[in-house]
């Protein structure tokens, strides 16, 4: 699978789009607003499967010896670290599965944020993650990377309880978001699936999909 760095966006080092056809057309239908919540929820699933193959590509392997039903032979497994997906309240909750499906073995942590009235700044009202942080891979999941104010939150409270390595996933991402998280975290790269020309005054991404807890949840 194809994820050049996004060219000509040379003020985005950190960003990576996953431009395999299969992601590319999900996403089309992903934004549609015709699209059913059935429909939704199983498209961000899929999405989400279909970057877990991405976004573990430079995993580590190590020798390992096999018995086929022939002969002895030495094949390769997935070694080193212990991955943990951390799904962002709400609507991260809906890339779990899919990526799980890749990574059976990946712990799951959770992330709930919400945001001060009276300095506009994310706090985390949830944070569950396993207690061996520095032995782990984090992938941070949130389908919408917008302002990046929950992005940067949510990695500096794993980094606050000891993480190392962390990636950002996410489907939709709007340059504003992609520079603030990389302002704050330069070591975390993001994933995407599509970068959006821009934000709207209300903080969505343009063209973007809405409300993306809502259309999974249906409670729009
Ligand atoms: N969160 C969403 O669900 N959609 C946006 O466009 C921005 C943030």
């Amino acid at each position: 699978m194809d994820t050049t760095p996004v060219a000509g966006v040379a003020d985005l080092p950190t960003l990576s789009i996953v431009r395999h056809p299969l992601v590319q057309h999900k996403i089309t239908l992903l934004r549609d607003r015709r699209t059913t919540t059935k429909d939704f929820k199983e498209l961000v699933d899929e999405i989400a499967m279909l970057m877990a193959y991405e976004v573990t590509r430079n995993l580590t392997l190590a020798p390992a010896p096999v018995e086929t039903p022939l002969e002895h032979t030495t094949g390769w497994l997935v070694s080193g670290k212990k991955l943990t997906l951390v799904p962002i309240l709400r609507a991260g909750l809906g890339m779990v599965e899919g990526m799980l499906r890749l990574v059976p073995g990946a712990r799951v942590g959770h992330i709930g944020l919400y945001r001060d009235h009276s300095t506009l700044e994310p706090v985390d009202y949830y944070f569950k993650v396993p207690g061996d942080a520095a032995e782990r891979d984090f992938f941070v999941l949130d389908p919408m990377l917008a302002t990046g104010g929950s992005a940067a939150a949510a990695v500096h409270s794993l980094k606050r309880a000891g993480a190392e390595r962390i990636s950002f996933i996410c489907l939709v991402a709007a340059p504003e978001g992609v520079r603030r998280l990389a302002a704050a975290h330069p070591d975390v790269p993001v994933y995407c699936a599509a970068l959006d020309r821009e934000l709207n005054e209300q903080g969505y991404i343009l063209p973007g999909l809405g409300d993306a807890g809502d259309r999974l949840f249906g409670t729009r």
